[in-house]
């Protein structure tokens, strides 16, 4: 039996605070989910802004095996914004929603029950009247009353909707509950067998990925989730651990996937590198831990027979330690190790690497496989200088044992070049200050995070920010170097620069 994946880490993903990407980052992430092979990719929710439109649009029509889905609500003005920006898709969804809760209805959409079923119905129909394949969602399905979700669903699969996702929004669900409400829709709803029952689990409780199986176990052909598990608040079902479970343990769900595991690490790291979303270390498949084995115990075990203590290959989502490249490797050797763990450049994006490798060999004997995945991730992020706003010129720092640190910085802002000096505590805060003090307060600095990628004082740092617009709005940028001084400024910029451009 086969489980269609929905990624909606372009859109639940993206949506959630500090999470946002640029357009550049969401192209370069829609391509790495195709290659993952997601049977759907939600690449956003049109209607909500200019920019969103644009980046669905462009998903969609550069798309070529998954299919597209754009997220609208249940107006005529949401479906027909979705439907002209996914038309152009090989395989193109509508995705619209109502809520089918009284406390939704009752506070948010001041509807009674019957208004929010013909608003259903409408949108539903006016969907399918442009595009065979169209996804209905009772929102928080999970606390409605049973006997109304049933009649919304029906409503909405007799206008022709194809798939019906069933949403636990705000994570309030556990696995007994969720399965026993899937397995009641296909015995009430009369014709729920002509179409795809769907899954959409919040993880407020820890409990999306166990919700998700459930409604596997009770019929469930579609589950949404998003890589790393992010979204909403606590976030929605991982994609990993679901396509890792059902592979794991296929004897118990009896069920497979079409998606490329060897696909898993790459995905799950870039996504952390745009959002700057760090992965927990001990996080399930995908943490930097997942496969250590530290007590002597284990690691006796595994040397003896891997599987005493591993009941996954790590190569099987395409994570192993062996080093891939040495000083003195090519422009060549660089490109083939960066295609056989998944990545093509193009040629600017391949000599940016090649420089970044190269700076980086001069400091360091060995090249990981981490290091690797981090610098192409970080080029293929990388926004051509043409279409930023803000972008560092030079800098200079001076620091010192006597307390106190100065820097100089240049930067070039719309064009022009503007510099300024700046003092601090320490370098990294003198540099903020120049910063500052060059382009006007146009925004606070709310997160600085920094770690290095792997061990030793000449490791990649890498240096996570996240500043606040006037509006209140988040904005996370990631930035790799070997000096920490320089992953700081250029994090700092990167994320003012996105803050200027808005979200795209
Ligand atoms: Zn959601």
């Amino acid at each position: 039996m086969r489980v269609w994946i929905f990624d909606t880490t372009l859109r639940d993903g993206e949506q959630c605070p500090g999470a946002t990407m640029t357009h550049h980052e969401k192209m370069a992430l829609a391509m790495q989910l195709e290659k993952l092979r997601v049977d759907v990719i939600e690449a956003g929710f049109p209607v909500a802004s200019e920019d969103d439109f644009k980046a669905v649009k462009e998903i969609a029509d550069s798309s070529t095996y998954s299919t597209i889905a754009g997220l609208a609500r249940a107006t005529d003005r949401d479906v027909d914004r979705a439907w002209e920006a996914i038309r152009g898709a090989k395989k193109p969804r509508i995705h619209t929603f109502m809520s089918s809760s009284d406390v939704h209805l009752k506070y948010q959409f001041k509807k009674t029950r019957s208004e929010a079923l013909e608003m259903a119905r409408a949108a539903v129909k006016r969907a399918s009247d442009c595009c065979d394949d169209v996804e209905f969602s009772p929102m928080d399905a999970t606390r409605s009353d049973p006997a109304f979700l049933y009649s919304m669903i029906s409503a909405a699969i007799e206008e022709g909707a194809t798939v019906i996702n069933i949403p636990d929004t705000v994570g309030y669900s556990t696995p007994g509950e969720f399965g026993a409400l899937i397995r009641n829709i296909r015995k009430r709803v009369e014709a729920i067998d002509s179409v795809v029952i769907s899954t959409h689990c919040h993880n407020d409780l820890g409990l999306a990925v166990a919700n998700s199986l459930a409604g596997v176990l009770e019929g469930a052909r579609q589950v949404e989730c998003t890589i790393n598990g992010i979204g909403e608040r606590a976030g929605n079902a991982s994609l990993e651990e679901i396509v890792m479970a059902l592979k794991t343990r296929s004897t118990v769900y009896g069920a497979h996937t079409g998606v490329n595991t060897r696909e898993i690490f790459n995905t799950s790291k870039m996504v952390s590198e745009f959002t700057g979303f760090t992965v927990q270390p001990n996080k399930a498949i995908v943490g930097r831990n997942a496969f250590a084995h530290e007590s002597g115990i284990h690691q006796h075990g595994v040397l003896a027979n891997k599987k005493t203590y591993e009941i996954m290959d790590p190569e099987m989502i395409g994570k192993s330690s062996e080093l891939v490249i040495g000083k003195h490797s090519g422009r060549h050797a660089i490109a083939d190790t960066l295609a056989s763990i998944g990545f093509k450049l193009s040629e600017t994006q391949l000599g940016d690497a090649t420089a970044m490798v190269k700076s980086l060999a001069d400091k360091k004997k060995q090249i990981g496989r981490d290091d690797l995945i981090a610098i192409a991730n970080s080029v293929l992020g990388r926004l051509p200088d043409e279409k930023r706003r803000l972008r560092l010129v030079s800098i200079k720092v001076r620091t010192g044992s006597a307390g106190g640190a100065s820097a100089d910085v240049r930067l070039s802002l719309d064009s022009k070049e503007t510099a300024a000096h700046g003092e601090g505590v320490g370098p990294v805060d003198a540099v903020a200050n120049a910063v500052k003090k060059a382009i006007g307060q146009r925004v606070t600095l709310k997160e600085y995070n920094l770690k290095a990628i792997t061990g030793g004082t000449n490791a990649l740092a890498n240096v996570v920010i996240t500043v606040q617009d006037r509006k209140g709005r988040l904005y996370t940028c990631e930035a790799l170097n070997e000096d920490v001084i320089m992953a700081s400024a250029n994090a700092l910029v990167d994320s003012i620069d996105k803050s200027l451009r808005g979200s795209g």
